[in-house]
């Protein structure tokens, strides 16, 4: 099956994955209707604001669609930040608390644990927790021993920023879903 990426561009930071996938050699469409979502393969929920964008994919219809594609595993979901709180409301196994590392002024920037991937860089913005994780995820990076990537069937989701450190390899990886 041939690949289509795109990214959610309903609201957040889409320009920066757009970039990231451009270095890649990695073509993309930026999803913003309910057409756009035809022959989607991969799609990044970007980080921004989950309730903005909760409420964008209700009012211009595109919820139900969205919601249907990645629940039968048409899609394979990059979430990110915001992007993992909507994609717990699509059906990643586990809860969030959102926020709960603090406001913007909490901002931060931290190594973190990865087998996976060597040497990542964690950029947490208003980031929210995972605060109970299914036994059929799989944790592929941690904090201070807290989860923070977490992979579950086509869902990639992360509550830190790949896009602002940089970090290809999670691009790589998800692109081979
Ligand atoms: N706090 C935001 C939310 O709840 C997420 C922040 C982010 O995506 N950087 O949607």
């Amino acid at each position: 099956m041939t690949k289509k990426v795109g990214i959610l561009a309903l609201q957040g930071a889409v320009a920066e994955h757009g970039k990231m996938l451009e270095k890649i050699g990695q073509s993309f469409v930026l999803v913003k209707t309910k057409k756009d979502l035809d022959g989607i393969t991969h799609l990044i929920l970007p980080g921004g604001e989950s309730t903005t964008m909760t409420k964008l994919l209700k009012l211009f219809g595109m919820w139900d669609v969205l919601e249907q594609k990645i629940k039968n595993q048409e899609i394979m979901v990059l979430g990110i930040c915001a992007g993992a709180i909507l994609s717990q409301r699509f059906g990643l196994q586990v809860e969030i608390d959102r926020n709960a590392y603090g406001g913007q002024q909490h901002s931060f920037s931290t190594n973190l644990e990865s087998d996976l991937f060597p040497s990542l860089r964690g950029i947490f913005i208003r980031a929210p927790k995972f605060t109970k994780v299914s036994d059929d995820c799989c944790i592929l990076a941690t904090y201070e021993g807290e989860p923070v990537a977490i992979e579950d069937r086509n869902f990639l989701v992360m509550i830190f920023h790949p896009e602002l450190s940089e970090y290809y390899a999670i691009y790589e990886y998800f692109l081979k879903k």
